[in-house]
Order: structure tokens, then C-alpha cells, then sequence
């Protein structure tokens, strides 16, 4: 059997970038994925279909995350549509990886930027965890997708930071408080991954070279190579780390 065969997964953010990788790789290691998106349904499903195409299973649902209905109505679907795919009435896994960035300094934050930062990045985790503990099985997983800003300064966004540290807080309390249920909790914190929240400024020889000058290894992140850490985290493999905030940034700023 595969290493999460029998599992489910929810992946929120999953129709691009970094979440598309992990529902990728969770379910090449054999889960059901529940692939979530916000507006772009058509990007989900070609995740399923890829999903599908490698022989997996998983299944597209959309929700807006910025409001404790929008994770309502998530959860109501994956009990309506993701958990009568399994047969099982139980998550096992759930990534919060879903979230905005800004392109704001601190100076130009606006109250009404750091509400909707705060609301997709720190809210919609937040609540999501608490409505989905009765469905959450003993000794499940819950990765939470933070940033490598809470290592390394990077004031120029600085309300997207603050999300992020939000993260690594309530991933380490939450630990605690789930350890009796046999329930691992981590923050992943990558560096600059290559995905569409970075495209205008990356995607040019400056860019990658700046982006690549900041990494030990000299290169700019994958979606796949944060896919690999949390798969490691979820697996069997990764039942002795719980509470951790694994640097996963290539050493960037070492
Ligand atoms: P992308 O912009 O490529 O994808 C964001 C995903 O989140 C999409 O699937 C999008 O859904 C979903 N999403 C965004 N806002 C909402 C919302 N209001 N409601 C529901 N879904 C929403 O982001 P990345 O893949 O780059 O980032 C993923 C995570 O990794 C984020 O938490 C980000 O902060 C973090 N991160 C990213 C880094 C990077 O360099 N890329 C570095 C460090 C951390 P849809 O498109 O369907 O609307």
C-alpha cells in the first residue's frame, strides 16, 4: 500500500502554485484529496484531472476564505462531496495553505489590506482547525504553510509577515493542545517559490537572479520542493515532530 493510502486530505489554495504541489504529491502517496480553490474552479479541476491521471483520486471544492461562513461552506462540502468519495467519515489531513500576499510597504498598509490579509492568512486557518476537530481523526496531521519572513527580515511587507507569525503562533499552541489526540501539528516556512504571487517580479533574468542569490543553494523554490517537506510531515514518517516550524527556504539568509 502507499504510504497515505486510506487517508484524506484537505488542501485549501490548491488550484495553483504550492498548493496544487502538495494535493499533487499527497495524492501520489495515495490519499483522497479534497482539492480547494477560491475563484478559479476550472484550475481545480485540471488538478483533479492530473490528479486522476497519475491514478488518484480527489475531487474539486470551492469556498471563499475570508469569512468563518466561507470555511462553513467548505466543510459542509467536504462532508457532502470529499468524505463519501473515502467511505470513511473522518479527515486525516489538513494544509492550510490557502493565502494572499501584498505588494504594500508598511507605510501604505491600509486598514482594509491588513483585514483582508489577516482575514484569508490568519481567520480562515484559524477557524478552519476549530469547525473541523469533530471530523479530524486521532493521530491526523494539520500542516499550516507559513513564510520564511518570521526568520528573516523583510520589512517592506510587513502586513503579510505579521500573518505569517500569526501562523507559527497558533501552530505551535495548537500542538499542544492536539497532542493528546495523537494529532502533529507544523508550520512549513518556504522561501521564494515560483508561483503566480511572484510572476511579475521573478519571472525576469534580474528577479531570478536576485531570488536565486538569496538561497545557500542558489536556486528559486519549486512548488514540488515544499510539496516533499509536508509530505514527510503527514506521513508515518513524521509522527515525532509536532509544533515545529520547518525552514524549508533552500537556506535563504542563512
Ligand atoms: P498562489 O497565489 O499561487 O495561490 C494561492 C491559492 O490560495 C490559490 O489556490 C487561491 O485560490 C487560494 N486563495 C487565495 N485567496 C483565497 C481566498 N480568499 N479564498 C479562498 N482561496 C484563496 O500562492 P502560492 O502558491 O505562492 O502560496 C501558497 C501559500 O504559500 C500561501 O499561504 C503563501 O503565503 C505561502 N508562501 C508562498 C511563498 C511564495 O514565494 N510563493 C513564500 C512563502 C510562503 P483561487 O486561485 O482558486 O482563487
Amino acid at each position: 500500500m502507499k504510504r497515505l493510502g486510506g487517508k484524506t486530505a484537505l488542501v485549501t489554495g490548491a488550484s495553483r502554485g504550492i498548493g496544487r504541489g502538495i494535493a499533487m504529491r499527497l495524492a501520489a502517496d495515495g490519499a483522497t484529496v479534497g482539492v480547494h480553490y477560491g475563484s478559479n474552479r476550472d484550475a481545480a479541476n485540471e488538478v483533479v484531472r492530473a490528479i486522476e491521471a497519475q491514478g488518484g483520486r480527489a475531487i474539486a471544492i470551492g469556498a471563499q476564505l475570508d469569512t468563518v461562513h466561507g470555511v462553513n461552506a467548505l466543510l459542509e462540502a467536504v462532508q457532502s462531496s470529499l468524505l463519501p468519495l473515502t467511505g470513511n467519515d473522518k479527515l486525516d489531513i489538513v494544509i492550510n495553505n490557502a493565502g494572499v500576499g501584498t505588494s504594500s510597504s508598511f507605510e501604505e498598509t491600509t486598514e482594509q489590506e491588513l483585514d483582508r490579509l489577516l482575514a484569508v492568512n490568519v481567520k480562515a486557518p484559524f477557524f478552519l482547525v476549530q469547525q473541523a476537530l469533530p471530523i479530524l481523526n486521532e493521530g491526523g496531521r494539520i500542516v499550516n504553510i507559513s513564510s520564511g519572513v518570521t526568520r528573516i527580515a523583510y520589512p517592506h511587507i510587513m502586513a503579510y509577515n505579521l500573518t505569517k507569525g500569526a501562523i507559527n503562533t497558533f501552530t505551535l499552541h495548537l500542538a499542544q493542545l492536539l497532542g493528546p489526540r495523537g494529532v502533529t501539528v507544523n508550520a512549513v516556512l518556504p522561501g521564494i517559490v515560483d508561483t503566480d504571487v511572484n510572476a511579475a517580479w521573478l519571472r525576469t533574468p534580474e528577479g531570478q537572479a536576485h531570488a536565486s542569490g538569496m538561497s545557500a543553494l542558489g536556486r528559486v523554490g519549486e512548488p514540488s520542493d515544499i510539496a516533499d517537506v509536508v509530505a514527510f510531515l503527514v506521513s508515518a514518517d513524521g509522527r515525532w515532530v509536532t509544533g515545529q516550524m520547518v525552514d524549508a527556504t533552500g537556506g535563504s539568509h542563512l
